[in-house]
């Protein structure tokens, strides 16, 4: 069994002005700014107007953007919530932290847990001085889990939406006004389904007539994936609709979490999200199913304090797994060697190796589904039937519409060599991880929204 890993907050000179130097005393003296990290859940980038959808679902995060850095090719690490965020706290793709490989919940009732030898953000932080906080909306990351390592105060509140999140927040909101430098994750649950209709951004989204749609409001993700196959094309996009007023509430919550604590404007943020949905682009609904783009690929914005690099949009790939690096890097930390994501800034701007790949993993259930992404091309492969592999060319098909294995075979052949060395490393740096009870509480939210029976 390996040691935990030492955060011995190796701070290096810090890189938060200009970047690595060598200029240690002066660097060390340099106030370190509050680190805020939002993530949505079930946010594609296809969905969210900084990377383009109009008409604006998020008008705040695009005044955000327009300070910072807009990734317009960000990637998750997995379709579905855990194993997402946990690449996130470990900067480790699924198949090194292995959480969310055994089905969603499993049904002997146990959770798998983060590794603790793995790196982990908020710890890194904390042990470097920060304050640090964590609230989370989703039933799937609670503090049992390893989600709450780090954290000097972390909840995680279950499948509840944002008037709920609120309420939670408020008690913690004098404690960040002032003090110490903090680091803060929020994870909000909306816009996950079920799609409840905010009324009042409906017809911003559905200026047709609601007449003959009503019934679909609030239809349940159980419904949904039962029923969605006999819908007519108009009735998904109303489905779709109210997705989407959805991510627009979300936005107005951000709004105005970011006046009600000014210092936030101040601070280091990134947002992102931990996936998307599907509707009915490649015949399914929901999340967890595919590694299509509209499933993996997600928003991702970086903004400084000092708003350097604002207005820059990159279009190289990038993946949640870079969260980590990038974060401890702007604020002197050293990230660990075994980080596989890299830190996406030098001291003069953007820092993506052109040759990077990154890759995104479906291990739940018998699937083994994994995709290699590079500039251009995403290699899918299927373990349970290779002739089902895919290869797409996301520059002039970014639908994914036709599968290039027979057109180009070097290229998958080449990318597949990727993805099997990727798995080799992986798989031999993995430990075993281990299982935990779940609480009957949080066995009832699940069956409640259809995840256990
Ligand atoms: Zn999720």
């Amino acid at each position: 069994m390996r040691q935990a890993i030492s955060w011995t907050a190796a701070i290096a000179a810090t890189c938060l002005s200009a970047g690595c130097g060598s200029e240690s005393a002066e660097s060390a003296q340099q106030p370190r700014p509050d680190i805020l990290l939002i993530t949505v859940d079930t946010l594609r980038a296809g969905d969210v107007s900084a990377h383009g959808h109009e008409p604006p679902t998020m008008p705040f995060m695009e005044e955000l953007a327009r300070g910072g850095v807009r990734f317009d090719r960000a990637y998750s690490t997995a379709p579905w919530t855990t194993p997402s965020l946990v690449s996130i706290l470990t900067s480790a793709y699924p198949t090194r932290h292995g959480v969310g490989q055994g089905p969603a919940i499993a049904t002997d009732g146990t959770w798998e847990v983060i590794p603790p030898e793995l790196p982990c953000l908020p710890l890194a932080l904390q042990q470097a001085g920060y304050r640090t906080f964590g609230l989370t909306a989703n039933f799937g990351l609670p503090a049992n889990r390893g989600f709450g390592r780090g954290f000097d105060k972390y909840r995680c509140i279950g499948a509840e939406d944002l008037d709920v999140f609120r309420a939670e927040l408020e008690p913690w909101l004098t404690e960040l006004a002032e003090g110490e430098p903090w680091f803060l994750w929020l994870h909000l649950f909306d816009p996950h389904g079920p799609y409840t209709t905010r009324e009042q951004w409906l017809d911003t989204f559905w200026p047709p007539t609601r007449q003959g749609f009503a019934r679909l409001d609030n239809v349940s993700p159980a419904e949904l994936r039962r029923e969605a196959r006999t819908y007519t094309g108009e009735q998904m996009e109303y489905v779709h609709a109210l997705y989407r007023t959805e991510i627009r509430d979300v936005d107005e919550y951000l709004r105005e979490f970011f006046e009600t604590l000014p210092r936030a404007a101040e601070a280091l943020v990134l947002f992102s999200a931990d996936h998307g949905e599907e509707f009915m682009e490649h015949g399914g609904v929901l999340h967890g199913h595919t590694l299509h783009e509209e499933l993996i690929r997600i928003p991702f914005i970086v903004r400084f304090p000092d708003r350097r690099f604002a207005g820059e949009i990159v279009n190289d790939p990038v993946s949640l797994v870079d969260v980590l690096p990038t974060i401890l890097s702007a604020v002197g930390i050293l990230p660990d060697p075994e980080a596989a994501g890299v830190n996406l800034f030098g001291p003069d701007g953007v820092q993506v190796p052109s040759s990077r790949r990154i890759f995104a993993e479906l291990l739940r259930g018998a699937s083994g589904l994994r995709a290699v992404i590079d500039q251009r091309f995403k290699f899918v492969k299927n373990p349970n039937a290779p002739d089902r592999s895919v290869l797409t060319d996301l520059q002039d098909d970014p639908g994914e519409t036709v599968n290039l294995v027979q057109v180009r075979p070097e290229v998958a052949e080449e990318l597949e060599r990727v993805l099997d060395g990727f798995v080799d490393v992986a798989m031999a740096r993995r430990e075993q991880t281990e299982d935990t009870e779940i609480s009957a509480k949080q066995k009832a939210a699940l069956r409640a929204l259809g995840y256990l029976r």
